[in-house]
């Protein structure tokens, strides 16, 4: 345990977290497609600073990987920006030297311990970690891992198809991480490119949840009758569960992405689920609870998760 990592669990499985960044991370004036002044004045008193400085209006966000030890396997979801990645498009995730991977030590796991890499969806900050710089070439970070990543993602990020999806909403923020974070993995014969429902084990179930990317997944976690839910970008703040209809600007297909947050939200709130976003803050994860005023999230504050 650390100010880095820790862990919690879920029935028999365990979920172990790894900070790679923090800080401030835009406004949600700037963060948020269909932003509404009256509605954020309504709810963001309720926000923890820990999640929202309410002097300034910067969100607080975090890039942090889990492991979840199920059914006897370690498995990494989401693996960050990376380090001595090049990223002129978000030069804050360009050229970094975190020590996550000492983090990840601390928490008990070396790179040879993963045996399941899952990226919730192809984004600059979800699959940095895939790969490491090693003797002139980006070689696979955890060298006995599969890999599984949406195949639906794969296609549209891949710049030899870029033909065939001239209009990305994130073209420009992602440029780079494909040839160094994902074609260095489907070369080295690592990847499993899956399509619909899967599930990765006993207990881990990956879901289609396309709108932010067109292959955005969520995977959930059952263990002795509990459930969490990793949804990636789905939500990116607590916010988006005051307001469901708030897209972040990198969402690549805003009617989609709006209907399937929505649709999360409900399910977790139906499951009593931990909700475990790529992104929170504070908690790093919360319980979705329905109320007549709309959903409400509920532990940000660290009770009642
Ligand atoms: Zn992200």
């Amino acid at each position: 345990m650390s100010e880095f990592t820790d862990h919690w669990a879920l029935g028999k499985a365990l979920v172990h977290r790894v900070e790679e960044w923090s800080g401030p991370f835009l406004t949600p004036q700037l963060l948020f497609a269909g932003f509404e002044p009256a509605a954020y004045a309504e709810c963001k008193e309720a926000v923890p600073a820990a999640y929202l400085d309410a002097a300034s209006d910067a969100l607080q966000a975090r890039l942090q990987s889990w492991v979840v030890e199920v059914d006897g396997q370690r498995v990494l979801i989401d693996t960050g920006a990376g380090n001595d990645k090049i990223r002129p498009g978000i030069p804050l995730f360009g050229g970094l030297q975190t020590p996550f991977l000492e983090r990840l030590a601390v928490a008990g796991f070396a790179p040879e311990d993963i045996d399941l890499v899952v990226c919730t969806h192809l984004h600059v900050d979800h699959v940095g970690w895939n790969t490491q710089w090693v003797a002139g070439a980006w070689e696979p970070t955890f060298p006995r891992a599969r890999y599984v990543f949406p195949l639906a993602d794969a296609e549209y990020w891949d710049p030899r198809r870029s033909h065939l999806y001239p209009a990305k909403t994130g073209e420009a923020v992602n440029e780079g991480f494909f040839e160094d974070s994902v074609r260095p993995i489907l070369e080295a014969g690592r990847a499993e490119l899956v399509q619909g429902s899967v599930e990765l084990l006993p207990g881990l179930r990956l879901d289609p949840a396309p709108g932010h990317t067109p292959g955005s997944t969520v995977i959930t976690l059952e263990s002795g009758g509990e459930r969490a839910m990793f949804v990636g970008d789905v939500v990116h703040h607590p916010l988006q569960v005051w307001n469901p209809d708030w897209n972040s600007i990198f969402c690549e297909d805003p009617s989609q992405a709006r209907a399937t947050r929505r649709a999360v939200l409900e399910r977790a709130a139906d499951l009593e689920a931990v909700l475990v976003p790529a992104h929170f803050a504070g908690q790093h994860r919360t319980r979705v609870r329905r109320t007549p005023a709309g959903l409400r999230p509920v532990g940000l504050d660290g009770v009642g998760l």
